[in-house]
């Protein structure tokens, strides 16, 4: 990443002249667009050049696979990937978002290629060219981008979820997936929240030549929980790593979930005791049960190391995960586990372990969830969890002074909902 920046700072001309460039190319499609339309049908569609050839990277696909589709050698694929990884900090492609563009040097679809451009996302471009000795280079452009915050605020109303009472509000969805993530970690969905409750979301808005291109980071969160006022800011530590913490500069994101997946109905909570809904007699609920859809993804509720993964008569097929400290998870009924997911392998939060489904004893697709604290059972909604990712006094001293600024300007868009704040 380092490396890619300093190339760039170094060729501010070149980025300007590509900006250039990348102006004429659009103000030439708005003139094709305007003046072509008249007596013969233009094709609307982006207009590509021919001698070039874009690739949407799809699951399954590989940079390999890609390469040599377009008649790229075995030597030359592994020099690219060096190439990429090196200057360029990429080490795999993600489908369904990253892109790669082949120049060629002429329209003949087996003329040699001049340039391949990885893009990965609206706010990247690696050019990778190859010169007449063999030698492979790249060249990582970063798009200007100008970010705004923009404010939303909300109400539940009566029978409404949050998801609702939030697109309502107009809050786009995934920007809402990040609140409901942010916000599993304090509320109970289901017990938190009642009609007549107020939220508010900050988030960035993604703007190039003045039109929005994507959102980015939710900045803050605010939402009137039955227990109170739950808070959260994104804040960037003197060590450049990011985290959110409540208006008190307490670590906000916590070692586990209580809910991992989200916006999922609970359909039966953790109780000592309980009539089991299969084997009829009454015992213990030792976990929460999420309605989910078999298929459902399964993240991990928190960073740790699968200790077992397996079947059993009433869990199915299940997972175990042992948590830094004194934690473990349990997760149950799974219709498959993930790839390359075994006992002994490394999560991260959120990290995909299975899928939802209905083995063992079980009257329906949902997720059992358990924690296990010391090795006794816990009730995932009310178990104090610790914080990841607290302030040491410095940096809380920081965030003190940027949270006192961040809040007065919010204050102005609450006033103005429809303006926002210039980054
Ligand atoms: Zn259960």
């Amino acid at each position: 990443m380092e490396k890619a920046k300093n190339i760039l700072t170094s060729h501010k001309f070149v980025r300007a002249i590509l900006w250039l460039a990348g102006i004429l190319a659009i103000l030439a499609v708005a003139v094709v667009l305007v003046f072509g339309g008249r007596g013969r049908n233009v094709d609307i569609e982006p207009v590509i050049p021919d001698n070039t050839t874009i690739i949407d990277v799809k699951s399954g696909d590989s940079l390999s696979k890609i390469l040599s589709s377009q008649g790229i050698n075995h030597n030359d694929i592994n020099t690219i990937a060096k190439v990429l990884k090196d200057k360029a900090g990429i080490t795999g492609l993600r489908a369904d978002r990253d892109k790669i563009e082949f120049v060629r040097e002429s329209d003949a679809t087996d003329a040699p290629i001049e340039k391949i451009v990885v893009v990965p996302g609206p706010w990247r471009r690696v050019e990778l060219t190859c010169d007449d000795a063999g030698k492979w280079d790249c060249n990582a452009i970063d798009i200007e981008r100008d970010t705004r915050l923009v404010y939303r605020q909300g109400e539940i109303l009566d029978g409404d979820s949050f998801y609702l009472a939030g697109m309502r509000a107009d809050i786009p969805a995934g920007i809402l997936a990040d609140v409901y993530d942010l916000l599993a970690f304090e509320m109970d969905f289901e017990r938190d929240v009642r009609a007549g409750q107020k939220f508010s979301v900050v988030y960035e808005e993604n703007y190039h030549d003045n039109k929005k291109i994507d959102n980015g980071s939710v900045i803050v969160v605010s939402f009137d929980a039955l227990r109170g006022n739950v808070k959260m800011y994104r804040f960037r530590k003197s060590d450049n790593t990011i985290g959110y913490y409540d208006p008190n500069g307490n670590g906000a994101i916590k070692s586990l979930k209580r809910t991992p997946i989200n916006n999922a109905k609970v359909t039966s909570s953790f109780s000592t005791r309980r009539k089991h809904p299969v084997l009829g007699f009454t015992r213990a609920h030792k976990g929460v049960d999420f309605r989910a859809p078999t298929g459902t993804p399964i993240p991990s509720a928190g960073a740790g190391r699968v200790v077992a993964r397996g079947y059993n008569r009433g869990h199915g097929n299940f997972i175990k995960i042992r948590h830094n400290g004194s934690f473990e998870t349990l997760y149950a009924h799974m219709s498959k586990f993930a790839k390359n997911v075994n006992v002994g392998t490394v999560v991260k939060q959120g990290q995909i372990i299975g899928y939802s489904g209905s083995t063992g004893l079980s009257t329906g697709p949902h997720l059992h969830y358990e924690i296990i604290k010391d090795g006794k059972h816990v009730n995932p909604m009310t178990v104090k969890l610790p914080a990841i990712n607290n302030l040491d006094a410095a940096n809380k001293q920081k965030f003190l002074e940027y949270r006192e600024t961040l809040d007065k300007a919010i204050e102005g868009l609450v006033d103005n909902p429809k303006s926002f704040i210039q980054m």
